[in-house]
């Protein structure tokens, strides 16, 4: 049975309105990392509050570590869910040191083991020697790895964090998505992650969860959704494509398209009139032998690769725009053929 599972859990926050959350069903294994992603609005935040127990779902069962915590006659409190908070602000107190941060959701243990586990939770966030030192005597990393030890100090079944790198430059998020991903793995601890980002989301976690208008589009490991996306939302979210209209041929392995017939890396499983194919910029090739001619209109260069805007097709009624990625020692220029 899986550790976390949400079914069928939906929230309108105002009755005759619309789903902000929309029948969504999830399922977390123990130590896992999952991510939510999309865009601004799909419901992220409304699910991980939920989860929380901050905002009550309008239908819908919840349970965690094989307990409901919300259904039809339950309604667990969030302080008694077992779940710790890492907020998009950190929400760390500026008047308290380090240590007493971190011991704030203990107050209930025993002064030694409370004295213990502080300890432990700062050594593995990497922070012992700052144990005396205030919030605002530390880098947006390090506060970042307090409100971590703070929400794992607890012990807690399930850690929950919202937008938890958008405070961050960009290479010190780099950086923070390694520390925060292997300080989970370290602790075994359950934890669901709320991005915008899609390399946050495919850097960090195990399953990643799309979401588009309170509704889930896709649940799949980064490199399956990568590859095998469930729709073209979720094939130009998670990264550049294009997206070709085309027929599936009667021998399954190919598709015709406006600029010729391309074929599939595994067969069609049916032979479908109206289908759009995805081709990542990367999954293009170019060259004097290819399959396909056209021009180049427009290079882009991003130091790793060179971006090129190809058009391809003889004439303007078959002719179809090409994002594609070419190696930087490849010549190639605006016009070439
Ligand atoms: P995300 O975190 O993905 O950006 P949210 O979960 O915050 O999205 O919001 C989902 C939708 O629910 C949005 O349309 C938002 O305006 C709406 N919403 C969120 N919180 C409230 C609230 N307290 N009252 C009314 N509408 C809300
Ligand atoms: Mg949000």
């Amino acid at each position: 049975m899986s550790f976390i599972h949400l079914e069928n859990v939906s929230k309108k926050f105002n009755p005759s309105n619309y789903s902000a959350v929309n029948s969504v069903n999830l399922e977390v294994n123990q130590g896992e990392i999952i991510t939510l992603l999309g865009p601004s609005g799909c419901g992220k935040t409304t699910t991980l509050r939920m989860i929380a127990g901050f905002e009550q779902p309008t239908s819908g069962r919840l349970r965690i570590d094989s307990k409901e915590v919300f259904g039809e006659h339950v309604n667990i409190p969030p302080e008694k869910r077992g779940i710790g908070m890492v907020f998009q602000d950190y929400a760390l107190f500026p008047h308290l040191t380090i240590e007493k941060n971190v011991a704030f959701g203990l107050n209930r243990w025993k002064l030694l083991d409370k004295r213990k586990r502080v300890k432990e939770v700062l050594e593995l966030v990497g922070l012992s020697e700052f144990s005396k030192r205030y919030p605002s005597e530390l880098s947006g990393g390090q506060q970042q790895r307090v409100a971590l030890a703070r929400a794992l100090a607890p012990k807690p079944h399930l850690v929950l964090m919202d937008e938890p790198f958008s405070n961050l430059d960009a290479g010190l998020r780099e950086r923070m998505r390694h520390d925060v991903t292997s300080i989970l793995r370290k602790s075994g601890t359950t934890a669901i992650i709320v991005t915008h980002d899609q390399k946050d989301a495919f850097a960090v976690s195990d399953q990643v969860v799309v979401m588009k208008d309170g509704i889930i589009q896709q649940i799949a490991s980064p490199k399956e959704m990568y590859r095998c996306p469930a729709n073209c939302f979720v094939a130009q979210f998670v990264g550049k494509t294009n997206l070709l209209e085309g027929k599936v041929c009667a021998d399954m392995a190919h598709v015709q398209t406006r600029i010729g017939m391309v074929s599939l890396s595994s067969k069609s499983s049916e032979l479908i009139e109206n289908v759009r194919l995805s081709i990542r910029p990367e999954g293009c090739l170019i060259g004097d032998n290819g399959h396909y001619s056209g021009h180049v209109q427009k290079v882009t260069y991003s130091g790793e690769y060179q971006e090129l805007e190809v058009i391809l097709g003889h004439d303007h009624s078959t002719s179809e725009t090409m994002l594609v990625y070419a190696p930087v020692e490849q010549d190639v220029h605006v016009g070439a053929k």
